[in-house]
């Protein structure tokens, strides 16, 4: 699908590594001007984003000074904004008995109130350019909760309903609002923190890998530009009258059991 988003311009949150950053350099080379944010830059990725003309910034979406600061530059830059991807996140794998009021906050504010907030702070410029696009990242932990997650399953399932939610109500202003679920994947940082935690980190791929049928069937795990190709399809025009939906992104993990190999 040959997608322009020439004239637009796209502020993505938590853009330095992983989903983020797979997503503000397809939405550049779709022409859109992209702004990002990410509570740490890293130097690999300011070059990348440097070669594409993609701005660069700090800004940590649990500080709402921070986040309204990007979304509103962007629109003063460029006179318009279309399109947000509240992206940035956090895992947490805690059982009740071990998670804190701080741990709670940590990630139900960067994972929930950075969400609904930035939707916020996005919707009276979308209105005034006549409508635009927000996609979310949830998880398929927000579909199907796990057990090893409680908070960030909660979390996952929060954004699913802020989509769904937002979307109802911001349909009338031509503004949609979507989010993908993405299941386990490879070169993020999560990813990365996860795999930290077993001894055998090659194990502990295959055990990923092994979850998801169609993983499985294909012997890898899912990329990070897989879900930005489908986070480009749900901020384009193609994706018109798709709103409020999840779109599912897992191999198959949160279809069921597969059958043994
Ligand atoms: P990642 O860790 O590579 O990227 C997340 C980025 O968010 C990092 O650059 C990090 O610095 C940034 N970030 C974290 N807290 C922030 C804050 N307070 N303010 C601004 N930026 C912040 O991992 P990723 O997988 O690319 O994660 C992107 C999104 O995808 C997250 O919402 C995550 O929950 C979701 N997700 C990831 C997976 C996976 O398997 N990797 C699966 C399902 C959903």
């Amino acid at each position: 699908m040959n997608i322009d988003l020439s004239n637009r311009t796209a502020v993505v949150t938590g853009a330095s590594s992983g989903i983020g950053k797979a997503t503000a350099i397809r939405l550049a080379k779709a022409g859109a001007n992209v702004f990002t944010g990410d509570v740490q830059l890293r130097d690999e990725t300011t070059a990348e984003f440097q070669s594409l003309g993609i701005h660069q910034q700090v800004c940590d979406v649990t500080n709402l000074d921070q986040l309204k600061s990007l979304i509103n530059g962007a629109a003063k830059a460029t006179g318009r904004l279309d399109i947000l991807v509240n992206n940035a996140g956090i895992i947490m794998v805690k059982q009740i008995d071990d998670v804190s009021e701080e741990d709670w906050d940590r990630c139900i504010d960067t994972n929930v109130k950075a969400v609904f907030f930035g939707t916020k702070f996005a919707i009276p410029h979308m209105r005034k350019v006549g409508g635009g696009s927000i996609v979310n990242t949830a998880s398929n932990a927000g579909i199907l909760p796990r057990a090893h997650d409680p908070v960030y399953s909660i979390s996952k399932q929060s954004v699913v309903g802020i989509t769904r939610s937002l979307a109802l109500c911001h349909s009338k202003d031509r503004i949609r609002v979507n989010c993908v679920c993405p299941g386990p994947v490879g070169e993020t940082e999560i990813m990365e923190e996860g795999l930290r935690e077993f001894a055998d980190r090659e194990a502990a791929v295959r055990k990923f890998i092994y979850a998801s049928p169609l993983a499985r069937a294909l012997d890898r795990m899912i990329s990070p530009d897989e879900i930005a190709q489908s986070i480009l399809y749900l901020v384009s025009d193609a994706a018109e009258m798709v709103t409020g939906t999840s779109v599912t992104i897992d191999g198959g993990k949160s279809l069921g059991v597969p059958p043994e190999a």
